[in-house]
């Protein structure tokens, strides 16, 4: 398989954009090796510029849940492309979206769009102070949302629960108000409302795709919810990857804990540039033009970009079997080549919810960042590069979510399932 056509394209973006990618995780910094560029993608199916063809487990990091050019999906693009691609004025399509997805959350009344999960997490965490009058927040180590200041924060060395900033351009004075936690674990938390009596909100992804897939505890997300309640504080679910993902209906619907606001990106923009958040009217009802906490946005609420959305999610709403089905298909494929590593004594971990999938070549479960980073890296590395070389592309790197479609065949899991037996043969035999 040549790649060279990527290797001289990668080549060329590198003198013309920082790292030659627009998004840092897309260079395969973590796994080695170049890029992939992509000519285009049908189905279940990648093609890169040199001809190849892979099977794709990223699915443009989560939003593609029918994969690659759906034809309803498609068509809607054209058809509203073809009355004007944005107005800045209201249109239908933003109150019918809206409507979807109200239906779907109970814990949404009022919903707004903007144009990407960062946007949606950052305005929700204003409306969150703006709602309680207060300024720290609570975010758990290893959860990502999005890149705004506030919440890039990791874990601190020491026993300080307030936050360094993670990157330089971001003043501590922005992150001070950040208070870290640690997934799955509610001491963590009650630590932090002891250290703080001005917290607004506690912030998590219900299931957590951001360091691999770690889904929380029933039982952990309800002593949150009563910490919350009990401290005055909002909890907001970050559903950015895991809405129209893991269930249809929110995290909410498979932990019984309601969320105060919740965020939503990636599929409720069917493949265009959408994010939203929502909660209930009393809360949304702060928001301007309403109430007194600004958000805008030029291009939210885009038309052409509201119109996949929703016909990705009327799509769901009409075959609300997909999930299950979908979560069928990724079992096998993670219990596959659970099994096949296991014949080859590499022991793995796997989880699924829904179209989302997660492995770690780690010896002990993973129920947080620290746990998710002791999983061999060296390991993931060269089972990325082999397997992208027999056409299965993967996500690269070990903290990040697989993700099927509704176009990925049993056969092609089957197909990845062998390839990684041979994977985990030669690693075994070569080192
Ligand atoms: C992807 C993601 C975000 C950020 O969304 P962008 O559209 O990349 O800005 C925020 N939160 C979670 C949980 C995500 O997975």
């Amino acid at each position: 398989m040549s790649i060279s056509g990527s290797v001289k394209a990668f080549e060329q973006a590198q003198s013309l954009i920082p790292g030659g990618v627009n998004s840092p995780v897309r260079a395969f910094g973590s796994v080695g090796g170049t890029p992939i560029f992509i000519a285009e993608g049908k189905g279940a199916y990648l093609t890169d510029i040199d001809g190849n063809r892979y099977v794709d487990y990223v699915q443009s990091w989560g939003p593609l849940i029918f994969g690659h050019r759906d034809e309803s999906i498609e068509n809607a693009v054209i058809e509203a492309v073809k009355h004007g691609l944005s107005f800045g004025a209201p249109t239908q399509a933003e109150s019918d979206l809206a409507q979807l997805v109200i239906s779907m959350f109970d814990s949404i009344e009022k919903i707004r769009f903007v144009s990407s999960g960062t946007e949606a997490v950052m305005s929700a965490i204003r409306l969150a102070r703006g709602f309680t009058n207060r300024d720290d927040i609570v975010k758990f180590v290893g959860c990502y949302h999005g890149h705004s200041d506030s919440l890039l924060v990791q874990a601190g060395s020491g026993a300080a629960t307030f936050g360094n900033p993670s990157s330089p351009g971001v003043p501590a004075d922005f992150t001070k108000h950040t208070l870290l936690a640690t997934y799955n674990d509610i001491e963590s938390v009650k630590k932090c409302f002891n250290d703080s009596k001005n917290i607004a909100c506690v912030i998590i992804e219900p299931i957590a795709g951001n360091m691999g897939l770690v889904p929380a505890d029933k039982e952990f997300l309800h002593e949150l919810r009563e910490l919350c309640d009990a401290n005055g504080t909002l909890l907001i679910f970050d559903e950015v990857m895991s809405g129209f993902r893991a269930t249809l209906h929110g995290a909410e619907s498979i932990t019984g804990v309601k969320p105060d606001i919740v965020t939503l990106g990636k599929v409720i923009g069917g493949g265009m540039p959408v994010g939203a958040f929502g909660a209930r009217a009393e809360i949304m009802a702060k928001l301007s033009p309403e109430g007194p906490v600004y958000q805008a946005g030029t291009l939210s609420g885009n038309p052409v970009a509201m119109a996949a959305g929703l016909a990705a999610i009327t799509k769901l709403k009409k075959n609300a079997e997909v999930i299950s089905v979908l979560n069928e298909r990724a079992k096998r494929l993670v219990e596959g080549m659970q099994q096949e590593a296991s014949a080859c004594g590499i022991t793995m971990q796997i989880d699924t919810r829904g179209s989302m999938f997660g492995f770690f070549f780690n010896e002990k479960p993973v129920k947080n960042f620290a746990d998710a980073c002791s999983s061999d890296a060296k390991l993931f590395a060269k089972f990325h590069s082999m397997m992208l070389s027999k056409g299965f592309y993967f996500a690269c790197s070990l903290y990040e979510t697989g993700f099927i479609s509704t176009a990925t065949t049993d056969e092609m899991i089957e197909d990845t399932i062998k390839a990684s037996a041979e994977v985990f043969k030669e690693i075994k035999n070569n080192g």
